[in-house]
């Protein structure tokens, strides 16, 4: 059967290609230690289990609204009004079906052939594809290690052209676990002062910093910085519902209007009684649970980088947020490792899983080929356990 130009431009995701292989050499019986996670290994905390229940029970199993229940809305307008001093009405804010979603639907929104986006390296893995599903072309800016791998104002003012139409902000940073200090957001609201450029602010790992570092939304910045942002936020991550489905996107009225219009006509409402879930979720119980989830990250991440800095030519960044080390085992490529020959990340990462069992996702998809991504939602056994693997077998 004929595939549109359009589905067969987009290459599976190689996260997810990772994890697959690790899961059928485990399904074979192999002991495969994996740092290919993009979710948090906690359950989901009871009391919003609970409220879904209730949902349920009480009969809230039919269609809603498109754009999700004003009760959700109304509660992710406090949560950000609260938490980010940011004032949106309800009508300001949409529901999707997670933050793939929303990052989908907000560049079909906002987005014309013709447009570039920018998409500073390390990128999520979906932002290229979403931007090439809406017509657009990423426009790939290849940062630094010395500057932690973000972009820097200059940078910035180079990748602009008269074709610029956003600009996608990830902090706390998936791959990087990096995160922009408020100052240096500043910097680059500053440099898009005068233009049309959309900022799309992901920040679904928010709650997830470590250390002394700061969060601050971006459209907090100022007034210029409100109107052109479209703040981005999921409860994938924060309350680990990954499995839940729920994004949601707040911005300037008319854009989350079109995205309700785009929405109406794909996926309808985010499912209703998780709808009634989230807004348990963002009640009083919730500020225990994710702060008890962050410090158990926050020691992990920690001694991840320490171990994996300890080994022969390998560079890591301590991490400031998410749940990502992003090292750069550049050094070790050319080498041969077993008789395979390491030419990059793919290859390290293939090497890596079928000499010593450890699962890791190669850089190349995130825009770096000098790094691989080692997610550290998994236990401290596994990871010193893993990193113990990795050691002997760059040893080699
Ligand atoms: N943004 C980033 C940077 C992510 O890492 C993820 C999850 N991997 C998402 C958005 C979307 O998460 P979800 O669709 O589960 O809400």
């Amino acid at each position: 059967m004929k595939i549109s130009k359009r589905a067969q431009a987009v290459p599976a995701s190689a996260t997810i290609a990772v994890t697959s292989r690790a899961q059928q050499l485990k399904a074979q019986g192999v002991d495969v230690v994996g740092f290919g996670a993009g979710a948090p290994d906690f359950d989901t905390p009871d009391y919003i289990k609970d409220a879904a229940i209730e949902a349920l029970k009480a009969g809230k199993t039919k269609y809603t609204a498109a754009a999700g229940i004003i009760e959700l809305r109304a509660a992710i307008a406090d949560k950000l009004r609260n938490e980010n001093g940011l004032e949106y009405t309800p009508d300001q804010v949409i529901v999707n079906i997670g933050g793939k979603h929303s990052v989908y639907e907000a560049m079909q929104a906002a987005l014309d052939p013709g447009d570039e986006v920018i998409l500073p390296t390390p990128y999520w893995v979906t932002y290229p594809q979403a931007v090439k599903l809406a017509g657009a072309a990423p426009k790939i800016v290849q940062t630094d290690r010395a500057n932690s791998y973000k972009i820097t104002t200059q940078q910035l003012k180079e990748a602009i052209t008269e074709k610029t139409a956003m600009l996608v902000i990830n902090s706390p940073n998936n791959p990087g676990g990096f995160t922009y200090t408020p100052e240096e957001l500043k910097g680059i609201a500053k440099v898009l002062e005068g233009t049309n450029v959309i900022v799309l602010s992901d920040e679904i790992y928010e709650k997830l910093i470590y250390g002394d570092t700061k969060f601050v939304s971006f459209a907090r910045l100022g007034d210029d910085a409100y109107h052109r942002t479209l703040t981005l936020n999921g409860f994938s991550k924060a309350f680990s519902m990954t499995g839940w489905r729920l994004g949601y996107t707040a911005g300037p009225l008319e854009v989350i209007k079109a995205m309700g219009r785009l929405q109406s006509h794909t996926t309808s409402n985010p499912v209703t009684f998780a709808q009634y879930a989230a807004i348990a979720a963002l009640g009083e119980p919730a500020a225990d649970a994710i702060e008890n989830m962050r410090v158990e990250f926050e020691r992990r991440g920690k001694y991840m980088a320490q171990r994996l800095n300890r080994l022969k030519g390998v560079l890591c960044p301590e991490p400031t947020g998410a749940f990502y080390c992003f090292p750069d085992v550049s050094s070790h490529y050319g080498r041969t490792i077993n008789s395979v020959k390491v030419n990059g990340s793919v290859d390290f990462a293939k090497a890596l899983l079928e000499q010593a069992n450890v699962a890791l996702v190669p850089g190349l998809p995130f825009g770096c080929d000098e790094n691989v991504r080692l997610s550290f939602a998994c236990s401290l056994e596994q990871i010193t356990k893993g990193l113990d693997r990795i050691e002997k077998w760059l040893k080699q």
